[in-house]
């Protein structure tokens, strides 16, 4: 038998026969990568390809952005409304009418009896931004419940609330040219190559010009780990022990920028006050990084003309993820690193159009930054969208991590959920199960009818996915970028702004305000919402076609700008959107209140991403190849723990928590130390079932990264058993 090259076929590309090209922005993660997606003459989508002018990918793509557009046809698609009376009744299918009239009229009912606020909304960061504005128009204006949150509250809660406290507005700072002019750039808890590989890929090319330290702090030694020059593998839960330290030795020697702070901070004494019992000498011993270490990263970072840090849910998804965010936002006003070319705190956002939600849903106040809590802010968008301002609460109400226990004990009695999968991505998911069997009612709007929180609804809403709508999207460097409707919906779903619209003429205030039939309109009217005189989030200057022609445009955007350019950077003044303009310096001092392990718990877990799927594989496990390369739950462990409790490389053991237990698979690995495991957090009846999510006080963002877990034998025929059932999803 011969083997070699002579016998193998080359690897060839099927010949694709696209006759347009339509652009797009990939709606998985925040990098906010642009995409032309390839159709044939009978207009179905064949192909895609990254978009070569535009400046966030320049023509690459991740393996998810690759193979998105094969999520048109994928399966577990709705196809058509469905409802039923009991949730362990079968669905019988409706039309629209009937399930919009139907749903229209249990809120009625629910809230008729037991007040406004005892239907909730929660909805997503995946999304368009005109639907986001749309529904937040709906909830806010028609159905009236202040119990309207996102599941942004479970990644991008605290970089908001940290962001708010420091510099007094949400919007991240920086971009991703920054890594192009930076001398030191510091990472926390941030994976880049696995979670966000587009944005890895520009530091990386960036570095390869341009030598700069790259310094990660992460208690797993990640992939980004093992490209950084030095790695700090952190207690789990102690980086603001790490950053005070820092700012400890930054001060002592002199190396702060005292003229900056002077000019453009508040709260300097409390600041220099509380960190002086944070010498390296002490800290090391809680956040186990040595003292000379501590010395010498301070050092690297407060001498390098630009210094930059960036973050994911390894600040944002703990105890204390916004006092996280605040004292990075320190260490960097303390350098002088805001603002400037190369020097910013740049939180790196989770899902695609977090950002959009962020800006427009209403979700926690009112579009475009507004405030429930400030009369004025309620005044003009009353104004604007003619309704009573007293219709609109004055504070906030419950974020998504509170709407779930206020169901348990009663208060919430309805709920809808848009583009979110809770069974899966919230902490303790065993008790979210039965919170959702509590409901009377619960509505589930979803592109997948297969998506696993689907069990418990009383009317499922199918929805068009992506490029079968047509709207923005906002990524991680505030950069608005346009998706172009390339197809019809599948089969009778319809577009999420469809449904908002039909059900909002089911309420009252429906035939008040005016709802927009096209999501440009939606555009137009959020364009003028945005004007304002020192309003930072202003994109009265965009259009569609010049979002198109430019592939994104960062806001601030103004009305009259020229050009196709917007802001790259804010607070390039020293001006923040505090009442005087200048920053807070936050005081952040370490509370030791996470889950620990212990002789019982032995060992911290640890969750995160893997490249192939997007949060809960409600799409990337229908793709063939995302889920081909990573099909099964797994368990990284150190092979020294796994020697002492005579644990094999590839066999499956039970993982128990106070909370619940799943089986994974073990792969041995020095990425993870002695007393750690870590679990992709994507797997349903997985690493959710284990965590226990407390929440920080001022986001209510779940810790998901902090807890205790034992390791047990299992069945491996048993095990191997389930683990076929799950790969077949
Ligand atoms: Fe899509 Fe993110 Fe991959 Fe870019 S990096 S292709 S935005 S998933």
């Amino acid at each position: 038998m011969l083997f070699g090259r002579k016998k193998r076929k080359p690897i060839s590309i099927p010949q694709k026969q696209v006759t347009e090209w339509k652009y797009s922005t990939c709606n998985y993660c925040s990098t906010g990568c642009s995409i032309e997606l390839g159709l044939n003459d009978k207009g179905k989508v064949i192909t895609s390809r990254g978009h070569a002018g535009a400046d966030v990918n320049r023509g690459k793509l991740c393996i998810k952005g690759l193979l998105e557009h094969e999520l048109f046809n994928s399966s577990g698609r709705g196809t058509q409304p469905l409802m039923r009376e009991r949730f362990h009744e079968a669905f019988v299918p409706a039309s629209w009418d009937k399930a919009l009239d139907h749903t229209a009229d249990k809120i009625k009912e629910i809230q008729n009896q037991y007040g406004r606020d005892s239907f909730a909304v929660v909805s997503t960061g995946q999304l368009l931004t005109e639907e986001f504005y749309t529904l937040g128009k709906l909830v806010r204006g028609c159905i009236g419940t202040n119990n309207y949150d996102g599941n942004t509250t479970l990644c991008m809660a605290s970089a908001v609330s940290g962001y708010k406290r420091s510099f007094g507005s949400d919007g991240p700072p920086g971009c991703y040219d920054d890594f192009e002019h930076t001398d030191c750039l510091m990472a926390f808890g941030s994976n880049l190559p696995e979670q966000h590989p587009i944005i890895y890929w520009r530091l990386k090319e960036a570095r390869e010009k341009r030598s700069f330290p790259l310094i990660v702090v992460d208690p797993r030694v990640t992939m980004l780990a093992q490209f950084a020059d030095i790695h700090l593998p952190i207690t789990p839960g102690t980086d603001c022990v790490l950053i005070n330290a820092m700012m400890h030795v930054i001060f002592k020697e002199g190396l702060e920028d005292r003229t900056y702070l002077e000019a453009h901070t508040h709260g300097l004494a409390e600041l220099e006050e509380l960190i002086n019992d944070y010498d390296p000498i002490t800290a090391q011993h809680i956040c186990g990084i040595d003292e000379d270490t501590i010395r010498h990263v301070a050092r690297l970072y407060a001498n390098a003309g630009a210094a930059m840090s960036i973050w994911t849910m390894g600040i944002n998804q703990s105890t204390h993820g916004s006092d996280g965010v605040s004292n990075i936002n320190n260490l960097n006003l303390v350098t002088g690193n805001i603002g400037k070319p190369g020097g910013t705190s740049l939180s790196i956002t989770g899902q695609c159009n977090a950002m959009g939600t962020r800006e427009w849903s209403s979700c926690s106040g009112l579009p475009g930054y507004r405030l429930l809590e400030n009369p004025q802010h309620r005044q003009e968008v009353a104004d604007y969208w003619g309704i009573d301002q007293a219709f609109f609460p004055e504070k906030r109400g419950l974020a998504e991590t509170d709407i779930f226990p206020a169901i348990e004990t009663g208060q919430i009695k309805g709920l809808w959920l848009v583009a979110t999968n809770p069974m899966t991505s919230m902490p303790n998911t065993s008790r979210i199960r039965k919170t959702l069997e509590k409901l009377e009612f619960l509505v589930v709007q979803d592109s997948y009818q297969d998506v696993e929180t689907n069990q418990y609804a009383h009317v499922y809403f199918p929805a068009s996915v992506w490029a079968e709508k047509e709207g923005c999207h906002t990524n991680t460097e505030r950069r608005v970028n346009l998706t172009r409707n390339a197809l019809p919906p599948y089969a009778e779903s319809k577009s999420d702004f469809w449904i908002f619209n039909q059900l909002a003429k089911r309420f009252e205030n429906g035939h008040v305000i005016s709802f927009p039939e096209t999501a440009e309109e939606a555009f137009n009217e959020m364009r003028e919402l945005s004007k304002g005189d020192g309003r930072i989030l202003d994109i009265s200057g965009m259009t569609y076609d010049k979002l198109e022609e430019a592939k994104g445009i960062q806001w601030p955007f103004r009305e009259g700008q020229m050009g196709l350019k917007g802001h790259s950077r804010l607070y390039t003044d020293g001006q923040f959107q505090t009442p005087d303009g200048k920053a807070n310096l936050i005081c952040v001092d370490f509370v030791d209140n996470n889950e620990r392990p212990d002789e019982h718990y032995p060992f911290w877990m640890n969750s995160g991403r893997v490249v192939e799927h997007f949060h809960t594989r409600t799409r990337t496990g229908k793709i063939g190849n995302c889920n081909k390369f990573s099909p099964t739950p797994y368990m990284e462990m150190n092979p020294d723990a796994a020697e002492a409790l005579g644990i094999e490389h590839q066999s499956y053991i039970r993982l128990a928590s106070r909370r619940g237990d799943a089986v994974v698979m073990v792969q041995l690995t020095q990425r993870v130390p002695r007393d750690m495991v870590f679990i992709p957090f994507h797997f349903h009846d997985c690493v959710n079932r284990l965590t226990l999510g407390l929440l920080d006080p001022y986001s209510r963002q779940p810790a998901f990264k902090q807890c205790a877990v034992r390791v047990e034998p299992v069945d491996q025929l048993e095990a191997a058993r389930l683990n076929a059932e799950r790969r077949a999803f």
